[in-house]
């Protein structure tokens, strides 16, 4: 359990730690400025929304969120969530219906997945990153309505859908295209302005969610895109309609976040340096790191009881790095999901790759 505020240092069952685990990829959940502004919103707001946005849960606060957020990431409109989870359902689920059809990449993030299975439509998975396969089902498709979705960073690999390539094939083929950005907003791109300003891609095809719960560092989600595709999420994304409006201070801490994530360009250059210092130590003969440049870093190591142990291994001296295994990630790659985080510092990442280089030395060869 942990006991303290979320960061490279925690403390976790009276024991301290440095925390490889957050999504709090900027270091801001615990930032002075964000506690602040929360504590001024919560003067000003009050603490809850107490009602949902159509009736008379929509506040100035969220209002001015919106604006933001759709300016800050280029799109034309923005509609606010109350999780990444909630947007991504509702997304799908107001998107398409029976005799539709969406095409998922076979990594995507259970949340999209439970969304697909929910709207009804027919739900085809492509090879993870596939294009050609994914060219093969979309030209083969009859479906009414076409929707294509993608995280945008996958999550327990660390890499980057190619999204030029994907909008391309969208145009080819008259389907839509969902990018699922929880992992590149406020990381990837120009200040932080996500995964279409990391490739400079645009298109009115373009459904982006993005979260506020990872770098962002509160909590929250939303979906920007054409006027009149947030107009129909307004209409007909249940997830939006039928639920609480998230509390307006969060929308008051997230207007500080998003000025430090767009100012504060060291958090990005110093997460770079920590991601190509990790890179660098870890020169292993068995286990590998799997191709990422972004803060999510995977050590595949194959077995899940050797997972874990080496998991237990690092812990007992103080660093904490989760041990993924299936069925979150395919059989045969449970690994260490190592996350990085501008709030690390450079000796902590030196001495996690120490303890990881010791540790394969440590462990016996037998174990696939
Ligand atoms: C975390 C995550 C979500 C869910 O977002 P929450 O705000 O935590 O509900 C959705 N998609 C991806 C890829 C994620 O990593």
């Amino acid at each position: 359990m942990l006991e303290s505020p979320q960061g490279a240092r925690v403390t976790v069952d009276g024991r301290r730690y440095v925390a490889f685990c957050s999504n709090d990829y900027l270091g801001l959940a615990n930032h002075p400025a964000l506690i602040e502004a929360a504590c001024e919103g919560a003067v000003r707001h009050g603490v809850g929304a107490g009602a949902s946005h159509l009736i008379l849960g929509h506040s100035a606060a969220h209002h001015a969120l919106e604006e933001a957020l759709a300016t800050f990431v280029g799109l034309p409109r923005a509609l606010l969530f109350s999780a990444g989870y909630l947007a991504n359902i509702g997304v799908v689920t107001a998107f398409v219906g029976r005799g539709d059809a969406v095409f998922a990449d076979r990594l995507n993030h259970a949340s999209l997945n439970d969304a697909v299975l929910l709207s009804r439509a027919e739900f085809k998975r492509f090879p993870h990153l596939d294009l050609a396969a994914l060219e093969r089902l979309l030209a083969a498709s009859r479906a009414r309505r076409k929707l294509v979705v993608t995280d945008a960073v996958f999550s327990m690999d660390g890499d980057i859908a190619p999204v030029p390539e994907l909008i391309a094939l969208c145009e080819r083929h008259d389907a839509w295209l969902l990018l699922d950005d929880a992992h590149g907003f406020g990381v990837l791109g120009r200040e932080g302005r996500g995964v279409l300003a990391h490739f400079n891609a645009a298109s009115p095809r373009v459904i982006y969610m993005a979260t506020l719960g990872k770098a962002a560092g509160v909590f929250g989600a939303f979906v920007a895109g054409e006027a009149e595709l947030v107009e129909t999420l307004i209409q007909r994304a249940r997830s939006y309609i039928y639920t609480t409006a998230a509390p307006p201070l969060l929308s008051v801490a997230l207007m500080k976040s998003l000025e430090l994530v767009r100012n504060e360009d060291w958090r990005r250059h110093h997460l770079r340096s920590l991601v190509a210092l990790l890179r660098e130590r870890l020169q292993l003969r068995r286990w590998r790191l799997a191709p990422s440049e972004t803060a999510i870093q995977p050590l595949v190591i194959g077995g899940n009881e050797a997972a874990v142990a080496v998991s237990e291994a690092l812990a007992r001296q103080g660093l904490l790095v989760p041990a993924i295994r299936p069925p979150t990630v395919p059989q045969g790659t449970a690994r260490l999901r190592i996350s990085l985080s501008a709030a690390h510092e450079l000796a902590d990442v030196e001495r996690l790759a120490e303890a990881i280089c010791k540790a394969e030395r440590a462990v016996p060869c037998s174990e696939p």
